[in-house]
């Protein structure tokens, strides 16, 4: 079947570069004269070392990754890595404890998770609404906590970090799976980073994990292992079969990237791209309202609501299903916020993104009928 001209704005599993689907469609039957297809390769073979390898190399070079970290390449998504942080991490100190920033739904459940494994601490008043980033002035961080856990952009809520904890001498660990290399970072300020492929770097079915080789065997006796990093770490993400054709795509993904400038092209292009969207909603006196504060509103997941504060549900619809004639889909927010979601990933690009703009500002003319001064 042709590819149609649909424009996808979900949130995960997201869009992937056209020229990356039809290249493995083109590899698709004969992978490189091997006669059969990634899916019924040995993860042995020659073929897949050389898949594997250069997937790693290439994360190691875009994300500029330092001799003393590995890189892993999982199974059980981000949600795997809500247990697995704890179960090799949180016995570092004899304490067992972790310090926690919970600014949205997916922080929320892995200091939920990390509880089973020890004593977890939020290190600010819980909120009530995730829409802001409590000052780091405000956070209590405990000094023997083996680790401190934040997520780098909440998926649901649209709260992005725009800087990097300091913690003291406690290892920072993030969850970075819906803006992992939409910008440059520094990974050496980071004990763990982790992230799902499937928003930024590929389809689902294989989260990268980059840790700092000595937190390595520090695992708890109960750690099960496949989730243990020491062990995928001595056998190379191959101690069982890994997710290969998830490790393909996402090989074909980082190719790409590279081939577009790397993380520092993809921050200018998000940057570009988030602010069409925000820019719409800023100049539209309150008939799309994002409830995020502005210093921390995602560059990658744009939530925003319609008609009123709280959203007019009926209006909301009418925007949705006008988005879906034109082609745009997948814009529909979370189920437990409402509204709607944009999702802005390295490959929905400038023009998808003017697409969107257009038809938010016509929905703005056809029914914002109180002035608009701009
Ligand atoms: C999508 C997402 C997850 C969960 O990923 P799964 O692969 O579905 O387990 C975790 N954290 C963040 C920030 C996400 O966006």
């Amino acid at each position: 079947m042709e590819k149609k001209n649909t424009v996808h704005f979900g949130a995960g599993p997201a869009k992937l570069p056209p020229s990356v689907l039809i290249q493995a469609q083109r590899e698709l039957l004969n992978y490189s004269g091997t006669g059969i297809s990634v899916l019924e390769m040995s993860h042995r073979t020659s073929e897949f070392t050389k898949i594997i390898n250069t997937a790693e190399n290439l994360l190691r070079e875009l994300m500029n990754i330092p001799e003393n970290y590995k890189v892993l390449f999982v199974h059980g998504g981000g949600t795997g890595q809500f247990s697995a942080v704890p179960l090799n991490l949180i016995g570092l100190k004899k304490d067992r404890c972790a310090d926690y920033i919970v600014t949205g739904a997916w922080s929320e459940r892995a200091a939920k998770e990390a509880q089973k494994y020890g004593s977890v601490n939020v290190v600010h008043p819980q909120l009530d609404t995730y829409t802001c980033i409590p000052d780091s002035s405000t956070w209590s961080l405990n000094p023997s906590a083996s680790y401190v856990y934040y997520c780098s952009n909440e998926t649901v809520h649209g709260v992005e970090f725009n800087f990097i904890p300091d913690t003291k001498d406690v290892i920072l660990v993030s969850d970075m799976s819906s803006n992992f290399l939409s910008r440059p970072i520094d990974v050496s300020k980071f004990g763990l980073i982790f992230a799902g492929a499937q928003k930024n770097i590929g389809c689902a079915g294989v989260t990268v994990v980059i840790v700092r080789e000595d937190l390595l065997g520090k695992a708890l006796r109960e750690c099960p292992i496949i989730l243990d990093y020491k062990v995928q770490a001595e056998n190379n993400s191959l101690y069982n079969t890994p997710s290969c054709f998830s490790i393909y795509i996402m090989k074909l993904v980082l190719e790409w990237i590279k081939g577009n400038g790397g993380a520092e092209a993809m921050e200018i292009l998000n940057r570009q791209k988030s602010s069409l969207i925000y820019d719409i909603i800023n100049i539209s006196n309150g008939f799309y309202c994002c409830p995020v504060d502005v210093q921390c509103q995602s560059r990658m997941n744009v939530p925003f609501r319609i008609g009123k504060k709280e959203g007019d549900e009926s209006l909301e619809k009418l925007f949705l299903d006008g988005a879906s004639k034109l082609g745009m889909i997948s814009l529909k927010g979370h189920r437990s916020v409402g509204g709607i979601r944009v999702s802005l990933y390295n490959a929905v690009t400038l023009e998808d993104t003017q697409a969107l703009s257009a038809y938010m500002k016509d929905f703005l003319k056809d029914h914002h009928h109180n002035e608009v001064d701009h």
